[in-house]
């Protein structure tokens, strides 16, 4: 029985909703899916559904819902100091407090942290500095960047342009110009059947190379990559990539920024991606793990390395021309704190590093023979199913039948969220940190029901 319907009509009549087929909703086609609490693992809809958080919001939740420790911290922030600026060296006690707990976690060589809102303005950030330090260092011509094919940096003109999906670029003029994209590290999906894991990463680095012989060193300023796929399918890199890609950026001096909006703060089961493939970046970029989605909040952490050529720039030309008025928010700021306070306290990580191989182990045994499973992968707390048409000789389906999304529509129905990735069949899972064994048997026992459901086949 629906509830609170008034909602409903608002929400179609005045509420422009991101990532949204806005015609469909608009005439109320599609279902208006108003939350209104949750604790834990789970989410509760406004008629008292529970449902079982496969993808922690959109994998950002890692605490878990519900954790008092820091609604209360935000609180406390709102009373004492709800708002001050963090321009010309001005800062509040949450804000000190946070970089300092992150530079504490983050990788040895990174030196400082400048605090934004979202992934995708902390990327924004990133290209910005990049310039202006190619500018400091007298090579005004070193500004493209490489992104890849299905990676997913945010969707504001830059980090859009960055951003590796078609549906990204369609229709808004993107990707600008200086924006370059190599192959995706998708060893399933590789075009040459025959490759082995290791002739694979040799054609991924090929092909990084054919393009900086092309544009030639000296125009590129940096590449970028989140350490596992995420957006673009929940892909963990083929073995040897992150090695073999970074001895080519240092032998051509090509910055390597680490977008680590979705593995940052423990999600791979480590404190960062970069530990956990021996990157090591000159940028990381940090969000949603940050403040675990209680505040919105996000970092670029800048290596010594960075940050000596930023100062040297200050010298030469005055203060830093960049900011936002909410940069370091206090009450993001003291979630933050709260939130890496937790997740230390509560040992998250240590139960993403378990029972995040436990969810993919459990899937692999429930669904790895089905005939129309092409392959099942997980890092850490993350996991993703992916679906074709024919195992034998990896047939995708046809995206207009989208199977993908009736497959998590069928999820949904039995009370587990899971998310179709965008342009492709593949079911992916991060859940809170938090999950624990039977909740991760539930996830492997229902997504099971909706594949047959939906493809046949027990
Ligand atoms: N980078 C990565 C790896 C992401 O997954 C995302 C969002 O999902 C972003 C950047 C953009 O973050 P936001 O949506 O907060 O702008």
């Amino acid at each position: 029985m629906l509830t609170n319907d008034v909602l409903d009509k608002w929400d179609r009549e005045n509420f422009f909703h991101p990532s949204t087929h806005l015609a469909q909703h608009a005439r109320g086609e599609s279902p208006a899916r108003i939350i209104k609490g949750a604790e834990g693992s789970h989410i509760i809809d406004r008629d008292g559904n529970r449902l079982l958080d496969g993808f922690a919001g959109l994998y950002c939740v890692n605490a878990g819902y519900g954790q008092r420790a820091i609604t209360d911290a935000i609180a406390a922030q709102a009373h004492e100091l709800s708002y001050y600026h963090s321009y010309a060296g001005h800062g509040t006690e949450a804000a000190i407090t946070l970089a300092r707990m992150v530079m504490e976690r983050a990788p040895a060589h990174m030196s400082k942290v400048y605090f934004g809102l979202g992934g995708s303005d902390a990327n924004e950030t990133n290209i910005k500095l990049l310039w202006y330090y190619n500018n400091i260092l007298g090579r005004p011509q070193k500004k493209k960047i490489i992104s890849r094919w299905r990676g997913y940096h945010g969707s504001g003109l830059m980090t859009g342009s960055l951003t590796g999906l078609g549906l990204f670029h369609a229709k808004f003029d993107l990707p600008m110009a200086g924006v370059l994209h190599t192959v995706a590290p998708d060893f399933f999906r590789r075009e040459n059947l025959d490759q082995t894991e290791a002739e694979f990463v040799a054609h991924c680095v090929a092909d990084l190379e054919a393009i900086i012989d092309r544009e030639g060193a000296d125009t590129i300023a940096a590449f970028i990559g989140e350490p596992v796929l995420g957006t673009g399918g929940i892909v963990p890199p083929p073995e040897g990539y992150w090695d073999a890609i970074q001895a080519v950026l240092q032998k051509h001096d090509i910055a390597l920024i680490a977008d680590e909006v979705v593995t940052g703060f423990g999600r791979l089961g480590t404190m960062f991606g970069s530990d956990h493939y021996g990157l090591k970046p000159d940028f990381i970029t940090i969000a949603k793990g940050l403040t675990s989605a209680y505040a919105p909040l996000s970092g670029s952490i800048v290596s010594d390395r960075v940050w000596k050529v930023l100062e040297q720039g200050t010298d030469e030309n005055g203060p830093l021309g960049h900011g936002w008025t909410y940069s370091a928010h206090p009450i993001g700021a003291a979630a933050g704190v709260a939130n890496l306070q937790v997740i230390e306290d509560q040992k998250l990580v240590e139960n993403a590093a378990t029972v995040g191989p436990y969810l993919h182990r459990k899937m692999q045994e429930a669904l790895g023979d089905h005939p129309h499973v092409g392959d099942i992968r997980g890092a850490g707390m993350l996991c993703a199913v992916e679906l074709v048409e024919n195992r034998g000789d990896r047939a995708f389906y046809d995206p207009a039948r989208k199977i993908g999304p009736q497959v998590a529509a069928a999820l949904l129905s039995k009370g587990v969220i899971g998310r179709a990735m965008p342009q492709s069949d593949i079911i992916g899972f991060a859940p809170p940190f938090c999950l624990t064994e039977a909740e991760a048997d539930e996830i492997v026992a229902k997504t099971t029901q909706a594949v047959v459901e939906v493809i046949g086949v027990a």
